[in-house]
């Protein structure tokens, strides 16, 4: 602790207003007043967050969970996590005015959409060891177009529908922030029989969001397209995606920002292949996941 200036208010007989004239007389007993007011206010404002905590852990985990406070007030605070709006739902609450206050700060939403490798050559110097970093490439096929196909056709997706979309190449600008990002890949393997679309948000998570923004792109991409689920080949390159690496890298995605890396499939095997020559095919599908993301947060109303 700093040593600070003089205390105020703590021993009466320092302050010269006692000693001196009536008017300057009440000062300390007004602050005495304030001070008295402030604490109750505290106090009270601490027992209601205590209280919302508590009938919260019970619409969690049931009485059970604070059955040891007693009996009764064990029922009282479990018919008032019930009564609370949103109780029988997953998400976090938040009243509608405020969200429609957020939403009105945030302004338009903004999604960026990053063209995997897309003029890797131009990588500043941070990211020097990946200017090389063109993509997968097989049978004539690069990836960096099939990425860019996908791209656009998202991007005309998502701005019929009113939102502002960043296109994004290989160097992200430095801290960028969207409501979403997506990344967007495909992968080749020397093994053709290697097929599925796979995601990584970067580990450890960065922020809340991006888990939910995986699970409902994953659900989105896996039914529309039938495609396999080819989690098991994660890599660390992914899960360690240097443009979300905000803390090693300038030109990364800001922490707040929740972004996805998605490899939509292998251009080395010919079910996956036929599927990224329908670049807007995977763009309806990613479509749905990030809409469904958006609504679910309440970013956006249902009927966007
Ligand atoms: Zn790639």
């Amino acid at each position: 602790m700093e040593p600070g200036p003089e205390r105020r208010g703590t021993n009466p007989a320092n302050h010269p207003q006692h000693s001196g004239a009536p008017p300057e007389a009440a000062g300390p007993c007004r602050r005495r007043r304030r001070r008295r007011l402030l604490g109750r206010g505290f106090l009270i404002a601490l027992a209601c967050l205590l209280l919302l905590n508590v009938a919260a852990a019970v619409r969690e985990r049931g009485p059970a969970a604070v059955a040891a406070v007693g009996g009764g007030l064990s029922t009282g605070l479990s018919w008032l996590g019930d009564a609370l709006p949103g109780a029988n739902e997953v998400k976090v609450y938040r009243a509608g005015p405020v969200r429609w206050l957020a939403n009105r700060i945030k302004g338009e939403v903004r999604i960026g959409l990053q063209v995997g490798h897309l003029d890797a050559a131009a990588q500043p110097d941070e990211l020097e060891s990946l200017r090389y970093s063109t993509g997968a490439h097989h049978a004539g096929l690069n990836e960096v177009d099939i990425n860019a196909a996908v791209v656009e056709a998202l991007a005309a997706r998502m701005r019929a529908r009113g939102a502002v979309v960043d296109v994004l190449p290989a160097t992200i600008p430095p801290r960028y922030r969207a409501d979403l990002v997506l990344s967007v890949h495909a992968d080749s393997n020397l093994d053709g029989t290697r097929s599925g679309y796979k995601s990584a948000h970067y580990w450890p998570a960065r922020n809340p969001n991006e888990a939910w923004l995986k699970v409902t792109v994953d659900r989105a991409v896996l039914i529309a397209t039938g495609l396999a689920d080819d989690d098991v080949n994660v890599s660390s390159n992914m899960l360690q995606y240097y443009a979300f690496n905000h803390r090693r890298f300038k030109h990364a995605v800001a922490r707040g920002t929740p972004a996805l890396l998605v490899e939509l499939g292998y251009l080395s095997n010919a079910t996956d292949r036929s599927w990224l020559q329908a670049p807007d095919d995977l763009a309806a599908a990613l479509e749905v996941g990030v809409v469904t993301y958006l609504r679910s947060i309440g970013r956006v109303s249902q009927a966007w």
